[in-house]
């Protein structure tokens, strides 16, 4: 069994232009893009990637992009990028990229919403939130199989799911608009009743997502005891799973 890769966290390294070497349909509105990158840097799972976009007359356009893969996949990093119709850099990448197009990226970007093997650890995401989180999970399942990490992810409809073939017991999911046929789980906002399993005994908590999710969901951990120090966020845009 490996252990936690022990990263210190450093400046992020220069610009760099990023290969594409895969890209996946996650749901109808989400893709990963995979990138080789020639001056790729290990990263702890939470942290971020800018990614630079310029046009023909030199117009730039930057983003941040959670990694969603593990720092043991070598000289490669995963991006999860949902399409907002409105957007400007996420539409870009999912109806321009394809394979073998180079990007300009930079990173890993220093933050405190990083996973360093804590546990019992509880993760919330809602919608694309849960990239980051993904990250801490594929890491924990390669590096500490058996540590305990929950997850709780909301999402609006089935089809809405990201990494559904990824998800395993310590997940529980909520479908706020519209549950699959035949479900019994929880449907609706997260809430008090659906966190309070998953935070009994955590030390630590990274929940990520919309504004008004990650405000949601602190203010139901606090609630619940947890201490403020205890609540990791990261806030990703307007809306929410
Ligand atoms: C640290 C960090 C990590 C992030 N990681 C991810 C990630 O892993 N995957 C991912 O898909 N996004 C992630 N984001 C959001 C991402 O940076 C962009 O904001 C998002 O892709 C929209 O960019 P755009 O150029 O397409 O839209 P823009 O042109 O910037 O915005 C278009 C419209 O959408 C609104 N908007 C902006 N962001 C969002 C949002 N997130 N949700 C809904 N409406 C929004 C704007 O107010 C505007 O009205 C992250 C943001 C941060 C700060």
């Amino acid at each position: 069994m490996e252990r936690l890769t022990p990263v210190e966290q450093r400046a992020p390294g220069e610009w760099q232009i990023a290969t594409v070497t895969q890209i996946k349909d996650e749901t109808p509105s989400v893709k990963s893009f995979r990138f080789a990158l020639p001056m790729w840097l290990p990263h702890l799972p939470g942290q971020h990637y800018d990614v630079r976009l310029t046009d023909p007359d030199g117009y730039h356009a930057q983003r941040s992009y959670s990694v969603a893969s593990s720092p043991l996949d070598q000289g490669e990093i995963e991006l999860t990028i949902d399409r907002l119709d409105d957007g400007e850099a996420s539409p870009y990448f999912h109806d321009v990229v394809v394979e073998g197009d180079q990007v300009e990226l930079r990173g890993p970007f220093t933050s405190y919403f990083v996973w360093r093997g804590e546990s019992p650890v509880l993760l919330v995401g809602g919608g694309s939130g849960v990239v980051p989180l993904m990250a801490m999970l594929r890491h924990k399942r390669r590096t500490m199989s058996e540590l305990d990490m929950r997850l709780v992810y909301s999402v609006r409809h089935p089809e809405d799911v990201i990494y559904a073939d990824e998800l395993g017991d310590e997940t529980v999911l909520t479908y706020t608009r519209e549950p699959p046929v035949g479900w019994h789980g929880h449907t609706g906002h997260i809430d008090a009743e659906l966190l309070r399993g998953p935070a009994t005994g955590a030390v630590l908590a990274f929940v990520c997502g919309s504004t008004g999710f990650v405000e949601t969901a602190s203010d139901i951990l606090l609630d619940l005891g947890m201490e403020a120090e205890s609540i990791r966020t990261e806030r990703f845009g307007p809306t929410s799973g």
